[in-house]
């Protein structure tokens, strides 16, 4: 078995590789040079399956094209006018000649599959000269005039610039002329006709002949495949989906096959198992007497599969034969794509199969009972991504709606949004961060930037393959395609659906899971984790090395985030108890007080809510650890914002009334002002506020051990771990400790109990990372606070950047990404190595941990686990998230050792 998905991506760039390989001395392994199609399809000829001849320009030759600005490698044409030559040899034709032509396909093949994002010329070779031999061969005069108008129209549009609509109306006049509806009942003298109108709009458009010379069209065909990896709808998918802008593409030419051939001719695509269950099936659709972009552009509704046995049953056996195959040889589920000439089956493609992620875990489950991969090979075999979209909400069972229409469940989820009828708009709304709903008749590569804010997808056009299905799928959106009841107006901004209207931010709520459409906002409901998935995360957890706690604080979390795996608690934020509409009056108190009784009132009021939030957390996690840390926001965060105090102030100053209230909205008013920094994420916070107010960690220490107290009476088992916020100096921590320890010790005093705790800090600010060496010597744990190491680290405000100058720094690659949601590695990614291995210089055995946001984060983790970390902790969604991306790190980890 050969595994295809963990080869590199990048091409070696050495001297002496070869610009053009014959697909026959391709193979898998080949792929960062060949592309994902070249190798594919060479591996597939150096295992006997039927592919039609050809070559591959490898994605090295491109990478050169596009650093010389777009001037080709020296010598690159002749050398592929010499493959060419070598290709006319094998197959007995000549390229665009008037006996036996050859015809070409000029496809596109990226090192990682970008589906229908770059260029692709068919029929290349057909001319004036050759369409004649082409039609008698094909005993089809119809046949090769069709092949010629599609081979202008292609050529004109992809290599040539000419606007689709330009043929398009021509056709469609055409049509209206002779008084038919389909291009097939156009004849033989129609399509020539049409060929000729085709090169004269061609000519007004590009201002000089269409060239005839079907070399020059390769040559100008292979340089726009390449200048297509720059396209920006490329550019826009790399982006989303987090592919290096410098792998460049490689180019195949290879020779045509005809699926459009007559009645025993046909193109399809199938997939080995189902990519929306994951069940061992037969899946995929045919098109009789067609070509393959018909099936994918969802231009003819395609049939299913398991059709073609009657109609073809030779091909069809040996592609099931085919199909099984290749699943064993690659050790992963197919999609491939085929056509077959006149009874003939050519398989065109295969790549690993985008599919579902309750597809991913059930084929992974599935290939491991079968026993064609290992437990480890099976996680290689899921993104962590997908796990996510397996803990998406989904519709409410309950609700009890009849839907306005039903289309085909191209990709599983809910999705409430409001309806926009274009990419952009939904671009320009869903950066905005409102939610909405793309829909449309059916989606091209063009609409991908709105694709990627949307909610969720709805076309009324185009099959399970269809380009907006297959994009879904990849990106685990919801999408409904192909719902034929669906009239759309996207210039009135109107969708109709029987007698129901609906217009432009009217909401609709799609479920992908069933192909159902709703007016209005569903209820959405937590998502349901089946066996395959916590099969699988088992796995990951027999590999892992990192522990997974969760960051929760309150006891429904604790309770959800042990459910989802989390192995503790790394961060419960106390402040957040503080917040509830009920407590914040005893809280305002607090920080109102004038004298030290005042306040030592307030804190009493507030004690037993907090001993009770922390009884039910350290209920929910008994036997696993729960670290506390102590109050970490500047004050101010809990009282009224300035402007809209002091707006209520001379409200009631004009109303000229109650003087009571007046007196004390302007006290309020006073203290606000007072409380309020310039830089309050820099102000008097974490430690800072503890040390100027022992009163408050006092309290909160002594709700921490009275709950752990009950707890222990009760008979629950509570590990308490007391952490600190905001520490900078060991001179802080220390003090900190002392408090803490002085009234643990109280406590334990007067309850005459034993209560094991530990004290920590948080490392979060980048001179705790340099100098951890000292805070160690009074710590017994750190956990890293990402998000403000990251926030003071790089010195980009959490709360500004990302509505500011973030967004356009990630749009134009200044930085790779966004930081607060994956670690800066070089930067960030450096102060916590830092202080990890500070740290442990002092204490070889101090346990280290991560709560910020990135402890979720996949990429981050992998950084995590090469550095040595105890545990990252996340919110408990992404807890089975990050137990499976910690597999993955070990597993990555032991490949590079390797290596
Ligand atoms: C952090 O800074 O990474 C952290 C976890 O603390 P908070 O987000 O509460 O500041
Ligand atoms: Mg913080």
């Amino acid at each position: 078995m050969t595994s295809t998905s963990n080869a590199s991506t990048t091409a070696p760039r050495d001297e002496e590789a070869r610009a053009i390989y014959d697909l026959s001395e391709g193979s898998i392994e080949m792929k960062p040079l060949l592309g994902g199609k070249g190798a594919n399809v060479a591996e597939m000829m150096r295992l006997g399956v039927p592919v039609p001849d050809g070559f591959t320009v490898t994605t090295a030759a491109c990478v050169e094209a596009m650093d010389k600005g777009g001037e080709w490698p020296e010598g690159l044409w002749d050398g592929i006018q010499e493959a060419l030559g070598r290709l006319e040899e094998r197959t007995g034709r000549k390229l665009g000649a008037a006996e036996n032509p050859l015809l070409v396909s000029v496809r596109s093949g990226a090192v990682i599959s970008m589906p229908g994002m770059m260029d692709t010329i068919l029929n290349l070779g057909i001319s004036d000269e050759s369409v004649e031999a082409l039609g008698k061969e094909a005993d089809s005069p119809r046949f090769a005039w069709d092949a010629y108008r599609r081979f202008i129209q292609m050529y004109g549009e992809v290599v040539e610039q000419v606007p689709a609509h330009v043929y398009e109306d021509a056709l469609a006049a055409m049509k209206s002329d002779r008084g038919v509806e389909q291009d097939t009942e156009l004849s033989a003298e129609d399509l020539q006709e049409l060929v000729q109108q085709f090169k004269d709009l061609s000519r007004e458009h590009m201002g000089e002949e269409l060239p005839t010379d079907p070399r020059e069209q390769l040559r100008r065909s292979v340089d726009a495949v390449f200048k297509s990896w720059l396209n920006p709808r490329a550019g826009v998918y790399r982006k989303a989906n987090g592919i290096p802008d410098d792998l460049g593409t490689a180019v195949n030419v290879m020779q045509m096959v005809f699926g459009n051939r007559g009645d025993t001719s046909a193109t399809g695509v199938c997939f080995t198992r189902n990519p929306a269950t994951g069940a061992k099936e037969l899946y995929g659709e045919f098109l009789l007497n067609a070509q393959g972009e018909d099936v994918v552009a969802g231009v003819r509704t395609p049939k299913p599969l398991a059709e073609m046995e009657q109609v073809l049953p030779d091909a069809f056996r040996e592609l099931v034969d085919t199909m099984k195959r290749l699943e064993e040889h690659y050790g992963d589920m197919q999609d491939m794509e085929f056509t077959v000439e006149e009874g003939k089956l050519y398989l065109l493609q295969t790549r690993n199969g985008k599919r579902t992620a309750s597809a991913a875990f059930k084929v992974a489950r599935d290939m491991v009972e079968e026993g064609v991969l290992t437990r480890e090979q099976a996680l290689r075999r899921i993104e962590p991504a997908q796990l996510d979209q397996l803990l998406h909400p989904a519709i409410d069972p309950e609700h009890g709606q009849e839907p306005i229409t039903k289309g085909l469940n191209a990709s599983p989820g809910a999705a409430v949004g409001e309806v926009v009828f274009d990419a952009e708009t939904a671009e320009r709304r869903g950066k905005a961060g409102d939610a909405v709903v793309l829909v449309r008749w059916e989606t091209s590569p063009d609409d991908i930037g709105g694709v990627i804010v949307a909610q969720g997808v709805l076309t009324a056009h185009g099959g399970m393959t269809s380009h907006a299905a297959v994009v879904a799928r990849g990106m685990g959106k919801p999408c409904v395609a192909g719902a034929s009841g669906l009239k759309i107006d996207a210039k009135g901004k109107t969708l109709t659906i029987g007698s129901t209207t609906l217009r432009e931010g009217d909401t609709i709520t799609l479920d992908g899971s069933t192909g159902e459409v709703y007016e209005g906002a569903l209820k959405l409901v937590p998502p349901q984790v089946n066996e395959d998935f916590s099969t699988i995360v088992g796995w990951a957890d027999e590999v892992r090395r990192l522990q997974v706690r969760a960051n929760a604080d309150n006891g429904d979390d604790a309770k959800r985030a042990r459910e989802f795996g989390a192995q503790g608690i790394g961060l419960c934020r106390t402040e957040h108890m503080f917040m509830d509409e009920s407590r914040l009056p005893a809280v305002r108190r607090m920080i109102l007080a004038e004298s030290d009784e005042e306040r030592e009132a307030a804190l009493a009021e507030i004690l037993p809510m907090q001993q009770s939030d922390f009884e039910e957390i350290f209920t929910a996690m008994s036997g696993l650890p729960v670290t506390v840390r102590l109050l970490d926001p500047p004050l101010h965060e809990f009282l009224p914002n300035l402007v809209d105090q002091a707006l209520h102030v001379q409200r009631l100053e004009l109303q000229d009334g109650d003087q009571r209230e007046l007196a004390e909205a302007r006290h309020l008013l006073a203290q606000v002002k007072k409380l309020t920094e310039q830089n309050p994420m820099l102000g008097t916070r974490g430690v800072r506020l503890a040390l100027m107010y022992p009163e408050i960690p006092q309290m909160q220490v002594r709700a921490i051990v009275r709950a752990a107290l009950k707890v222990k009476a009760d008979g629950g088992d509570p590990h308490v771990e007391i952490m600190v916020p905001l520490v900078a100096f060991d001179e802080e921590l220390r003090r900190m400790r002392e408090i803490i320890d002085e009234t643990v010790a109280e406590e334990l005093e007067q309850a005459g109990q034993e209560l094991p705790y530990t004290v920590g800090t948080m490392i979060e600010l980048p001179r705790a990372a340099l100098r951890a060496d000292e805070i160690a010597e009074h710590a017994d744990f750190f956990s890293f606070g990402t998000n403000d190491l990251t926030q003071t680290g790089i010195g980009i405000s959490r709360d500004d950047a990302e509505g500011a100058f973030l967004s356009l720094y990630v749009d134009q690659d200044i930085v790779k990404r966004n930081p607060f949601s994956s670690i800066d590695r070089d930067g960030v990614g450096d102060l916590v190595r830092i202080g990890c291995e500070r740290g442990r210089s002092v204490k070889p055995d101090l346990k280290l941990g991560v709560c910020g946001e990135h402890g979720g984060d996949p990429a981050s983790i992998g950084l995590f686990n090469e550095i040595g970390l105890t545990y990252v902790s996340c919110s408990p969604y992404r807890v089975p998230i990050a137990r499976f991306a910690a597999a993955l790190a070990v597993l990555d980890q032991r490949e590079r050792d390797e290596q």
